[in-house]
């Protein structure tokens, strides 16, 4: 007999983000979705769970940087170092096949294994206009390889000395790490700071962006910092976070103490706290959402414009009131 998963509450920066922008791209996130994988899942869910998956510009540059990077990290703490050359064909290559996967269609039949790109899904752009194509592809390519560039000329120089001093504790590389979690005042958090090393009795936790600085991206960092607190018993001030963005590779420092810890954790208590108002009994435990109506939509266009449900929220004229 097949396992039935259940969907069981959970908190996660991600999702608390998405629950303030629009409630209702919660509702599709985290139960209009659920259980779309199945053959028999109604169409609506089925839907919503192919739109969960579909990788815009952002998204696919994200990813081609991240396997790069994790690549030269292991590559340091094995003692034998790819070169930036090495990397940028690792972020082409994964670019390429997105780009293949979504011409083939097969992402239709499997859409958690095979990349949609969300510009060609809905009509940002046509991939038979040779123009258009190539700008959108060298948009990518550019800022991958702007991001590598820094990585390698400013970020890795740090890791080997941090590496040379201590030992990589955490690495966002292995499925286990992606389900990485620990509960809080009866809340399963998930936290997954892309790389955590210890040296003496400090951890430093690193977290790079292939996007332009952002405060809550401070925030996120200070939920890593709990992570480290509960899952590796580190105190607070032993803890130091730092933030990367490699478009221009300056690093933010995250400050870290008891007082942040206690403000994070009520951040995290008081989003619960909005989300169970759209629960039936308010109960976490239950996780059963109210209706969908319940779950109201952003009158925010340009919200929605970059939102892969437009379809599902009949909201698609979005993309040419952001143009405008
Ligand atoms: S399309 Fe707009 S209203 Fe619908 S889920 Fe996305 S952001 Fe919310």
């Amino acid at each position: 007999m097949a396992e039935i998963i259940r969907n069981s509450f959970s908190w996660s920066f991600s999702q608390a983000k998405d629950f303030s922008a629009c409630p209702r791209r919660y509702y599709w996130q985290r139960y209009g979705s659920w259980g779309g994988w199945e053959d028999m899942a109604p169409k609506g869910v089925k839907a919503a769970y192919r739109l969960k998956q579909m990788k815009n510009r952002f998204a696919l540059s994200g990813i081609a940087v991240d396997l790069a990077v994790k690549a030269a990290i292991q590559s340091v703490s094995s003692g034998k170092e790819t070169t930036l050359e090495e990397a940028l064909d690792l972020a082409v290559t994964y670019l390429r096949r997105a780009w293949i996967e979504h011409m083939e269609g097969r992402w239709q039949m499997n859409p958690k294994r095979y990349t949609c790109i969300k510009e060609i899904y809905y009509g940002e752009f046509s991939p038979e206009d040779a123009e258009a194509r190539m700008n959108w592809a060298a948009g990518i390519k550019e800022k991958v390889g702007l991001c590598l560039e820094n990585f390698y000329g400013m970020v890795l120089p740090k890791i080997r000395q941090y590496l040379a001093k201590g030992s990589l504790v955490a690495f966002s590389e292995t499925d286990f790490f992606e389900k990485e979690s620990f509960t809080l005042g009866g809340i399963k958090i998930y936290a997954a700071p892309d790389t955590v090393i210890q040296f003496d009795d400090k951890l430093v936790i690193l977290d790079w962006k292939t996007g332009r600085p952002r405060q809550f991206y401070a925030h996120q960092m200070e939920t890593y910092g709990l992570w480290a607190q509960c899952r590796h018993e580190v105190p607070a001030d032993n803890i130091e976070l730092e933030l990367v963005y490699l478009p221009d590779g300056s690093v933010q420092k995250v400050e870290y103490n008891e007082e942040v810890a206690r403000q994070t954790f009520s951040y995290i208590r008081e989003t619960v706290d909005d989300i169970s108002d759209k629960l039936r009994d308010r109960d976490i435990a239950k996780n059963e959402p109210l209706n969908i109506e319940c779950f109201g939509r952003t009158d925010k266009l340009e919200v929605c414009a970059h939102c892969n449900f437009m379809e599902l929220c009949d909201r698609r004229f979005a993309l040419q009131m952001g143009k405008e």
